[in-house]
C-alpha cells in the first residue's frame, strides 16, 4: 500500500506566481488539483485543464450534493476544489496542490488540520501589480479589486504554516521541496516508520 500523500495548499495574493511554481512541480510525485469556477475562461486557459469552467447553477449542484472540498467566492465570482481528485491522488500517495485563495485554505485547514499551509508572496506590493499588469489578462479596474484583496490576505499571513517569497522561480521550489521533506518527517506522519520500527509486514 502507498504511503498517503501530503495535501499542500498553496495561497498568495493573485499575481504572486502560484500557478507559475506550482505548475514547475513534478508530475511523479505531486498531482495539481483542478478547481471549478464561475469566471470567464482568459488567455491562453483550457477547460478541464486550468480549471473546469462552469456555470453558477452546476457550481451550486455540485456543491450542494457535498461535492467540494472547500468553495469561496472571489472578486464576484465562485471557486471550488472538487474532493474526488483530492482523495483519490493522496490514496495514491501523490502530494496534492490545491492553489487557492485565503477563505478557501482555512476551510480545508479546520477540516484536515494535517494540511500544509503555505502562502506565497511576492518580494513587494509594487512588483505584484506590475506583475499583474505585465500578464495584461484583466482590466485596470480588476487589477486594482485584486491589489485590494491582496491587502485582505496579507493579514490572514500568521494562520499559515510557511512563508515563501517568490523573488526567484527555482528557490521559490526549493523552499517547497524543503518544505515537503521536512513535513514528512514529522512524527505524527510516521506511522508505517513505527511499524518497520517493530518488525510490523509494511510495504511502504
Ligand atoms: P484567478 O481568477 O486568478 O484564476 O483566481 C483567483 C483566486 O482564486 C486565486 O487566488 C486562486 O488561487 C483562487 N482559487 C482558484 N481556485 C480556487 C478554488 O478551488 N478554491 C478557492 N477557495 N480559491 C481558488
Amino acid at each position: 500500500m502507498n504511503k498517503e500523500g501530503l495535501l499542500l495548499i498553496i495561497s498568495g495574493p493573485s499575481g504572486s506566481g502560484k500557478g507559475t511554481v506550482t505548475r514547475k512541480l513534478p508530475e511523479d510525485v505531486f498531482a495539481l488539483s483542478i478547481s471549478m469556477t464561475t469566471r470567464q475562461k482568459r488567455g491562453e486557459e483550457v477547460d478541464g485543464k486550468h480549471y473546469i469552467f462552469c456555470t453558477e447553477e452546476e457550481f451550486v449542484k455540485v456543491r450542494e450534493e457535498g461535492g467540494l472540498l472547500e468553495h469561496a467566492s472571489f472578486s464576484g465570482n465562485f471557486y471550488g476544489t472538487p474532493v474526488s481528485y483530492v482523495k483519490q491522488k493522496t490514496l495514491e500517495g501523490k502530494n496534492v496542490v490545491l492553489e487557492i485563495e485565503v477563505v478557501g485554505a482555512l476551510q480545508v485547514k479546520e477540516k484536515y488540520p494535517e494540511a500544509v499551509l503555505i502562502f506565497l508572496m511576492p518580494p513587494t506590493i509594487l512588483e505584484l501589480g506590475k506583475r499583474l499588469r505585465d500578464r495584461g489578462t484583466e482590466s485596470e479596474d480588476e487589477i486594482e479589486r485584486r491589489l485590494r484583496i491582496a491587502h485582505e490576505e496579507m493579514a490572514e499571513l500568521p494562520k499559515y504554516d510557511y512563508l515563501v517569497i517568490n523573488d526567484d522561480i527555482e528557490q521559490a521550489l526549493a523552499d517547497i521541496h524543503a518544505i515537503v521533506n521536512v513535513e514528512g518527517l514529522k512524527p505524527f506522519r510516521g506511522e508505517g516508520k513505527v511499524d518497520r520500527f517493530y518488525g510490523n509486514n509494511v510495504n511502504s
